[in-house]
C-alpha cells in the first residue's frame, strides 16, 4: 500500500493515489508539520492502483522538448497588474473557457485557511484563480469531479505545480482520467506547510481582525518591488515582501515541503504542456506591470497559444542563463531548517520566532535587496509611477 511505499518526508501530496483508489479508501489530509499526505480512512483491497499513479514510484517520462520559449504579456493591462507576473495565466483560462471546455486553478477558501484546486466553468469564475497561493493546494476535490464526469469530449486545462502535474499526468496515461487535459505547470521554488500559513493568518487577524482579502504579490509600486496587501474587517495590512515574515521564511526556504530540496521538476524538467514563470532577469528590468516567461512543451500547447490572442509573444532564444534568471536547478536547506519548523509547530507564535531567530537576517535581506535595485534594476523603475 502507498503509505508503506512512500514515507511522509519523500511524497509530494499531488493527490494522483487518491483520485486513483477505486474503494475511496485514501484522502489528502494535513500532517503534524503541515504538509499535504495520502491517509488511509477505509478498506484496501490492495490493487496497487495508488502506487501505478505515485510520481514518486512511477515518474512520468519526460516526452515533451521545448518546442518555443516566450516573453509574455496579457494585452489587458487590468490583468497584468492583479496577476502575479505577465496575466498570462488568465488570458489562457478565458481563451481556454470561449473555445474548449473548463478551467481547474487554485483559489483560498472563505476565510483563507486552506488553498484548494476548484473547476471554472465560466469566465466570471476563474477570477478567484488569479495570483499565485504560495502554500499547497488541494488538488483532489476539483479531480474527483475530473473523474466523476469522466468523458472523452470533455476538455480542460489544468493548473498545478510540477509535481501535481506529473500525477495528473498518471491518472491521464493510466486511463483513470479520460477526459482531455492540456496541462499547465509553473517554473516553481517549492510550497510552504500550512503550519506556517496558520500562525501567519493568525499573526495577520491581531493587527487586521477578520481576514476579507489576501493578495501575495500586490503590485505597489511595480512587479519587481511587489508587496503583500491584506484587507481586514478593521484595518488595511501592506507590507513590501522581504518585510512580510510568510514571504521572507518561503523566499528564504523555510517551511518549504521536503521534496522542494531534491525537486526533479526544476528548470526544463517538465512534463507539462506548457510552463510559465515570472520573466526575471535583466531584460524586462524596467518593466512596471509585469512580463511571463512561457515554455510550449507540445503542440496541443502551442495550438492554445496561437488561439489566445489576448497575449503578446516575444520569441526569444532558449539558453541556460534566461532560465536560470527565474529558476535555479536546486534550493539549499536551512542547516536550522528543522529546528525552526519544530519551534513554530508546538509554539504557533510567529512573532515570537521572527524576533528570536531572524532579526539579523532580515536586516541582511533588506540590504542586500536594496542594492540590488540600486545597482541591477536601475534607479528609474523605482520613480516612473505605475500609470504610465
Ligand atoms: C507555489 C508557487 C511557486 C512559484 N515559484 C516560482 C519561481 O520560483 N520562479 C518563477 O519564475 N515563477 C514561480 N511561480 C510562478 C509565478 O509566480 C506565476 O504564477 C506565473 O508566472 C504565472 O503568472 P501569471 O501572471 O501568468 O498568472 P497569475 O494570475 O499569477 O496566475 C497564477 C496561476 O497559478 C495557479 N496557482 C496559484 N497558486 C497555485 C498553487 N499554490 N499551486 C498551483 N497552482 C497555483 C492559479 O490557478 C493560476 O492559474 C510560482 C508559482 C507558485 C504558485
Ligand atoms: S491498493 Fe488499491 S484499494 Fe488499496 S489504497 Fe491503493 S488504490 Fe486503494
Ligand atoms: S501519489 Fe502523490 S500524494 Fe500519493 S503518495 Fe505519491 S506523491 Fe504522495
Ligand atoms: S518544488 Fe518540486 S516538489 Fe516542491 S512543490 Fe514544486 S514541483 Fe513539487
Amino acid at each position: 500500500m502507498i503509505k508503506d511505499k512512500v514515507p511522509e518526508d519523500i511524497c509530494y501530496g499531488c493527490g494522483a493515489c487518491v483520485i486513483a483508489c477505486p474503494q475511496n479508501a485514501l484522502r489528502l489530509e494535513i500532517n503534524e508539520k503541515g504538509f499535504l499526505v495520502p491517509q488511509l480512512v477505509g478498506k484496501c483491497s490492495h490493487c496497487d492502483l495508488c502506487e501505478n499513479v505515485c510520481p514518486v514510484l512511477n515518474p512520468p517520462k519526460k516526452t515533451n522538448n521545448v518546442v518555443d520559449i516566450f516573453a509574455a504579456r496579457s494585452r489587458s493591462k487590468r490583468l497584468r497588474l492583479i496577476a502575479s507576473s505577465g496575466g498570462v495565466a488568465s488570458s489562457l483560462s478565458l481563451a481556454f473557457i470561449k473555445n474548449y471546455g473548463s478551467v481547474i486553478g487554485v483559489t483560498f477558501s472563505k476565510e483563507y485557511a486552506l488553498v484548494y484546486h476548484k473547476v471554472a466553468r465560466i469566465p466570471q469564475e476563474t477570477v478567484d484563480f488569479v495570483g499565485s497561493k504560495y502554500v499547497q493546494s488541494i488538488s483532489t476535490w476539483a479531480l474527483q469531479r475530473v473523474k466523476a464526469s469522466n468523458s472523452e469530449n470533455r476538455y480542460y486545462l489544468f493548473f498545478g505545480t510540477p509535481c501535481q502535474v506529473a500525477g495528473v499526468r498518471n491518472l491521464v496515461e493510466k486511463g483513470i482520467i479520460r477526459s482531455k487535459i492540456i496541462l499547465v505547470d509553473l517554473f516553481c521554488h517549492g510550497v510552504a506547510s500550512y503550519k506556517l500559513w496558520w500562525a501567519y493568518i493568525n499573526w495577520l487577524r491581531k493587527r487586521i481582525g477578520a481576514i476579507l482579502f489576501i493578495e501575495q504579490r500586490f503590485k505597489l509600486y511595480d512587479w519587481h518591488r511587489y508587496c503583500v496587501r491584506a484587507i481586514g474587517s478593521r484595518d488595511l495590512y501592506l507590507r513590501e515582501h522581504n518585510k512580510d515574515p510568510f514571504m521572507f521564511l518561503f523566499l528564504n526556504n523555510y517551511f518549504l515541503r521536503g521534496p522542494c530540496f531534491r525537486c526533479p521538476f526544476r528548470a526544463l524538467n517538465s512534463v507539462a504542456d506548457l510552463r510559465l514563470g515570472d520573466f526575471w532577469g535583466p531584460l524586462y528590468a524596467k518593466d512596471k506591470l509585469g512580463v511571463s516567461l512561457i515554455l510550449v512543451l507540445s503542440e496541443k500547447a502551442r495550438q492554445l497559444l496561437v488561439n489566445t490572442h489576448d497575449i503578446l509573444l516575444e520569441s526569444q532564444p532558449l539558453s541556460e542563463s534566461l532560465i536560470k534568471h527565474s529558476q535555479l536547478m536546486s534550493i539549499e536547506k536551512p542547516k536550522d531548517y528543522d529546528i525552526v519548523l519544530k519551534e513554530l509547530v508546538d509554539t504557533m507564535d510567529l512573532e515570537h520566532l521572527m524576533r528570536s531567530r531572524f532579526s539579523w537576517k532580515i536586516v541582511k535581506t533588506r540590504i542586500r535587496s536594496l542594492l540590488r535595485h540600486i545597482l541591477y534594476l536601475g534607479k528609474n523603475v523605482l520613480e516612473v509611477p505605475l500609470s504610465k
